[in-house]
């Protein structure tokens, strides 16, 4: 018989990934001394034999419970998504509100029979993909006007479900995880290539719900530009949109779907526009002697028309951790992809835009497979997801926050929110890099590194993310480019957004979710 893998509870990837607590032992102590900081035991995660969870308040009826799990580790697996806050609570052992059924739905007949149950006992109904949330978005923090949550995990629906070449487009299920969907597209000799850090684990459906950003530097950053429609279903029948390449009529359906983050409906499956792989690519790593000087680089760029693919912009420190560049410079790693011509052209032009800022190119351009900076930095950017369990494990407080703003305010903003997030921090370190880029502006993302207050994580982790939060709305930016609102970032979310607009919304989910029984206290009160 075939054994599924089954992902940690607690942390990043599959249970039989976890290394030996001897090789934890040294992963540890290389980053400690990379870092210069963290000490003390290299702690244990609880097992799941030693959890104590609250009994499920819920019962399902005969007719579903096929479908339904209460058993300790599924309960467990969904509590939480995969914050800093969420992996040391779960490695601890502290599961506060886990849910108190999984309902694993394998077509959408299931997914109305589970939430018209939901609806009828009062529960509320928490949409789950992969269940990467950095924000809260999956965990069951429900009020007590519930009489108990349960979860609704998509990923048995994970088929691409049709293609259509002559428009290049992809009718995909929700829970399709990125690899599972990519090795399905590849089939056809297409792909959609977007590649947020959390590929691996992550889902379409969840992408779309949390407007996700990708690879994409430029241009396409964001999944809603590669939704041609969406289905979901709300507790009051199917939201389908039309198929179509743009349309002006009226607000469009797709986009009160796209970052709904599961309180308006179960996304189910979408058209998504895909493309060829990429036979050309380009890349070659920039050197500035700071970070203001790559960011006016960027900005050229940005507004040249050139559209890299990749163009993200680390600040000295965030160079040096990654090992991509030497001590004191900042990084500009740029990449070019295509289907269809050879990129020299565009990659000399980059060049010369870099080179007016004071760029300077160590190594010539790679010019058909990856350069040397861009192989590290994508090393280093499949690995993080991985390191940061070892980081909770040795004692080291590490988040990222992520914000946007115009190009005009850039400067000021990266000076403010580092120097307001530092002074929350104490000892350790916050560095800096662009992540995405746009004519008018760009995603600043800050990286938190520090000793962790063993024991004391989670007020820690409140004070710096107070203060980042709170800074960055002063100094005018978004309280997130791409990591969801969620339930973490609700106090400043609530404070950005117009107020008229928020009436609106809470008046939609009214209307296809009378009982607010989809994802309480996510993005709204319901
Ligand atoms: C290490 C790490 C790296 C990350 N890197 C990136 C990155 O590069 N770019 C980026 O944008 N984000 C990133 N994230 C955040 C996270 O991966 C994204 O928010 C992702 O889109 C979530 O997808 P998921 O399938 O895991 O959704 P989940 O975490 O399961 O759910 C997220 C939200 O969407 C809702 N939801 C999920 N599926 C559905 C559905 N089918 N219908 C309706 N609602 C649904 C949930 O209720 C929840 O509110 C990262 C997270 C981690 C831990």
């Amino acid at each position: 018989m075939v054994m599924a893998r089954r992902r940690k509870f607690w942390g990043w990837g599959y249970e039989d990934e976890q290394p030996s607590h001897a090789e934890v032992e040294r992963a540890a102590a290389g980053v400690r001394a990379h870092l210069g900081f963290g000490a003390g035991e290299v702690e244990r995660p609880v097992s799941l034999g030693a959890l104590q969870l609250p009994a499920p308040r819920l019962e399902p009826p005969a007719s579903l419970a096929h479908l339904c799990r209460s058993d300790p580790y599924e309960r467990a697996a969904h509590a939480y998504g995969r914050s800093y806050r969420d992996l040391v609570r779960a490695f601890r052992g502290r599961f506060d509100h886990p849910p108190d059924v999984v309902a694993h739905p394998t077509d959408e007949a299931d997914i109305e029979r589970v939430l018209a149950w939901c609806a009828e006992v009062g529960a509320a109904a928490i949409p789950f993909g992969g269940g990467t949330s950095v924000v809260g978005g999956v965990e069951p923090a429900v009020t007590d006007d519930y009489t108990g949550a349960l979860t609704v995990d998509l990923k048995a629906l994970d088929r691409v479900l049709e293609i259509d070449r002559v428009s290049r487009a992809a009718r995909i299920q929700a829970g399709a995880l990125g690899p599972v969907l990519e090795a399905q597209l590849k089939q056809h000799g297409l792909t959609l290539r977007h590649y947020p850090q959390s590929f691996e684990l992550s889902t379409l459906g969840g992408w779309i719900a949390t407007r996700a950003a990708g690879h994409f530097a430029t241009l396409h950053t964001h999944v809603d530009d590669f939704v041609e429609s969406v289905r979901a279903l709300t507790p009051r029948g199917a939201w389908e949109s039309r198929r179509l390449p743009s349309s002006g009529a009226g607000p469009s359906p797709d986009r009160l779907l796209i970052g709904s983050e599961g309180i308006l409906g179960v996304i189910t499956e979408a058209w998504v526009r895909v493309r060829a792989a990429p036979r050309f690519r380009a890349s070659a790593g920039v050197l500035f002697p700071d970070f203001g000087a790559g960011a006016g680089a960027v900005r050229e760029l940005a507004q040249s028309g050139l559209h890299p693919s990749n163009c993200r912009l680390l600040d000295a420190g965030e160079a040096a951790l990654t090992g991509a560049a030497p001590e004191g410079r900042a990084l500009l790693v740029l990449g070019f992809e295509s289907a269809d011509h050879p990129l020299d052209a565009w990659m000399d032009r980059a060049v010369e835009c870099c080179r007016d800022h004071g760029g300077d190119l160590p190594a010539a351009p790679a010019l058909s497979a990856r350069g040397e900076a861009e192989g590290a930095w994508r090393d280093a950017f499949t690995q993080m997801p991985y390191l940061r369990d070892v980081m909770v494990a040795a004692g080291i407080l590490a988040e990222t926050f992520e914000s946007a703003i115009t190009w005009d305010r850039l400067d000021a903003f990266v000076a403010d929110v580092g120097e307001r997030t530092r002074a929350a921090l104490g000892d350790g370190a916050v560095h800096c890099r662009l992540t995405h880029a746009y004519p008018d502006g760009a995603a600043p993302y800050f990286t938190v590194l520090a000793p962790a207050r063993r024991g004391g994580e989670l007020e820690q982790w409140h004070e710096v993310k107070a203060a980042a939060a709170e800074a960055i709305l002063a100094a005018g930016g978004t309280i997130t480019h791409h990591h969801a609102v969620g339930r973490e970032h609700r106090p400043w979310y609530d404070r950005q957004r117009p107020e008229p607009f928020a009436a609106a919304l809470c008046a939609a989910k009214a209307a296809v979710d009378p009982g607010a029984i989809l994802n309480p206290g996510v993005l709204i009160d319901p």
